[in-house]
């Protein structure tokens, strides 16, 4: 039976935060992985510390949501690395502002990065999976997908991509495919030290005040979120499907 240690997986935006944190966990685990991400240098400086760690990796510097160099990443990673049977829709912005503010170029690209970005690289990597049988997606939410002010187009990308997973699952689970969508709370990184900055607030007190709002009384790392997709990509989760998971130290509404 084929396990981690001989499965690729891509992780979209794996060159920092989030995206980071899965990355180094999978190659921990076993998995061949490919980094997928925008600033190639960074996606390298990255593949060489899951390399250092006696990790398997490769970065491919690429925008998700550019068709044809989606398509030719993927084949490049099947031929590096193996197959993809593992992919991770990580890659991820923000553009905020007040409906009555935003531009329709910030509504655009967070569209794009989210939803298009996921559905180029979930199409472009299905064909590996059902071909083998065997294949886990897992798209980042976010608790943002239930409304979060001065966030309309993050909010709607990020409902948009549930509704994206769970159809995923439906129509590839007889394939031997999960699909399974995390939605993070606040995590640490640069993603949420931007949004400090752009409202003014020192990142101490940021990080502090939403660790206030949080049952468990901390904020998360991206350790957090590549323990459940850790989780979701192994064999044991096979009948779990479709599902949107909130990790946020807490219960959301
Ligand atoms: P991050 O530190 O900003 O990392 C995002 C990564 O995605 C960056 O490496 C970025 O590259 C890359 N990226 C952006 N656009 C891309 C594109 N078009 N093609 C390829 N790569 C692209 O953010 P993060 O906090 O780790 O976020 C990771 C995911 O988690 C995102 O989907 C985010 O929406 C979601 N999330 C985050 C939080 C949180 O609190 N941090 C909470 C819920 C959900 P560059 O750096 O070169 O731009």
């Amino acid at each position: 039976m084929n396990g981690p240690r001989d499965r690729t997986a891509i992780v979209t935006g794996g060159a920092g935060g989030i995206g980071f944190g899965v990355a180094r966990r999978l190659a921990a685990d076993g998995f061949a992985v490919a980094l997928l991400d925008l600033d190639e240098g960074a996606g390298k400086r990255a593949a060489a510390e899951i390399e250092q760690s006696g990790g398997r990796a490769v970065a491919v510097g690429i925008d998700v949501t550019d068709e044809q160099a989606v398509q030719t990443a993927v084949e490049l990673v099947a031929e590096q690395l193996g197959a993809p049977a593992v992919l991770v829709n990580n890659a991820g912005v923000t553009r905020d502002n007040l409906l009555f503010k935003m531009s329709l170029d910030d509504w655009d690209t967070v569209m794009d990065v989210h939803l298009r970005g996921s559905f180029l690289m979930s199409r472009a990597c299905q064909r590996y999976m059902t071909a083998a049988g065997w294949g886990r997606i897992v798209n980042i939410s976010s608790t943002a997908a239930l409304g979060n002010r001065g966030q309309v187009n993050y909010s709607a990308a990020k409902a948009g991509l549930q509704g994206f997973t769970k159809t995923l699952a439906i129509e590839l689970g007889k394939f031997g495919v999960t699909a399974n969508a995390i939605a993070p709370g606040f995590i640490v990184t640069e993603m949420t030290r931007r949004t400090a900055e752009r409202m003014g607030i020192p990142f101490e007190d940021f990080v502090k005040g939403a660790a206030e709002h949080t049952p468990v009384a901390r904020v998360g790392q991206p350790a957090d979120i590549a323990h459940l997709v850790s989780f979701l990509v192994s064999d044991g989760a096979g009948f779990v499907s479709g599902q949107v998971i909130y990790a946020a130290g807490g219960p959301v509404c």
